[in-house]
Order: structure tokens, then C-alpha cells, then sequence
């Protein structure tokens, strides 16, 4: 289900998506992936070789100054900052009723994401 969330505040919020805990659930990643490269001295030898890796760069939502955003998956909701802001009221969850007639309706306070869900969510950007 596609969420709306709103920012109550007069100021910019941004939340990171993280990886972990909102990728796995939307299905979807948006992250980016960079290749860090560092350079390892041996402690034995003194000698340095460079080594990179990979990390994720987790994709963040941006909202501007009581700027709605639409379309969002729920897995938004298990992010940590995006609750904490919800429950102090700096952001508002607004669930999508059935697109046409009905406007966004603003509901009550969000279920608590207990329940499992299934992966078949995705694509639902708009
Ligand atoms: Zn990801």
C-alpha cells in the first residue's frame, strides 16, 4: 500500500532510507553503491596497497517545508527517525484512498507495522 507522509514543520526534513531496514521490506533499493577505496599499510612490512570495497549509500527522503510526498512505500515507516517524527508530530502519515473522487484522506494516528507482509508492493511510485 502507498503511503503519503507529511511534513508539519516549516523546515526542510530529510530521512535516510536505510538499506537494512527499508530496502529489504519495499522490495525495492534505491541505494547507491560506491566503491571506497582505501589504502591498507601492512604493519609488517610498511608496505601500501590499495584495497576498495563496496557500501551502500542509502537514498534519503527529502522533504521540504510542509511539502506532501505521495507515493511512498510503507516500509518508510519502519524507519527509525521517520517514527520518531511521526509520533512527535513533525510528520504526518496520510494513507492513499482509492485514486479518483476521494481525496487523501488524513487518518488516524498509523497502525503500528507489526504484521508481516509480503513483497509484491513495489512499483507503486509515482
Ligand atoms: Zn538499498
Amino acid at each position: 500500500m502507498a503511503i503519503a507522509l507529511k511534513n508539519m514543520e516549516r523546515r526542510m526534513q530529510v530521512f535516510n532510507l536505510r538499506h537494512d531496514i527499508y530496502c529489504d521490506v519495499a522490495g525495492t533499493c534505491g541505494c547507491t553503491d560506491q566503491t571506497v577505496t582505501t589504502v591498507e599499510e601492512s604493519p609488517m612490512t610498511g608496505e601500501r596497497r590499495p584495497r576498495s570495497r563496496k557500501r551502500k549509500v542509502p537514498t534519503s527522503l527529502t522533504l521540504l517545508a510542509l511539502e506532501k510526498c505521495e507515493g511512498l512505500h510503507e516500509a518508510v515507516l519502519r524507519v527509525p527517525e521517520i517514527r520518531r517524527a511521526v509520533d512527535s508530530g513533525t510528520l504526518r502519515v496520510l494513507t492513499m484512498a482509492a485514486p479518483t473522487t476521494t481525496p487523501a484522506v488524513e487518518t488516524k494516528p498509523p497502525t503500528p507495522e507489526t504484521k508481516p507482509r509480503r513483497d509484491k508492493e513495489r512499483n507503486k511510485e509515482r
